[in-house]
């Protein structure tokens, strides 16, 4: 499935397009979950899975993306009752 969340490569957050990384915005059990519904973005490293900023180090930065997520979720495939049902909970 490919990303319902950006078109472009290109990273999500900075619109670099060097040193990019795919990161599914919902891990660890869910990681199925997000490959399935296109939940996924470009980051470049630094966003990606380098501290300070990076998804996988802050929190800020994975809540910000599961946000969008969620939202994007809700536009194209449907409900909050399905985004909790597959997701486990509500980040919006
Ligand atoms: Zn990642």
């Amino acid at each position: 499935m490919k990303s319902i969340l950006q078109n472009e490569k290109k990273c999500y957050i900075s619109g670099r397009t060097d040193c990019l990384e795919e990161h599914h915005i919902f891990g660890a059990s869910n990681r199925k979950n997000s490959e399935r519904h296109g939940l996924k973005v470009w980051l470049t490293h630094d966003w990606h899975n380098e501290p300070p900023n990076g998804a996988h180090h802050n929190k800020k930065t994975a809540d910000f993306l599961h946000r969008e997520g969620q939202k994007v979720f809700e536009r194209v495939h449907g409900t909050r009752e399905d985004f909790m049902r597959i997701f486990g909970r509500n980040y919006l």
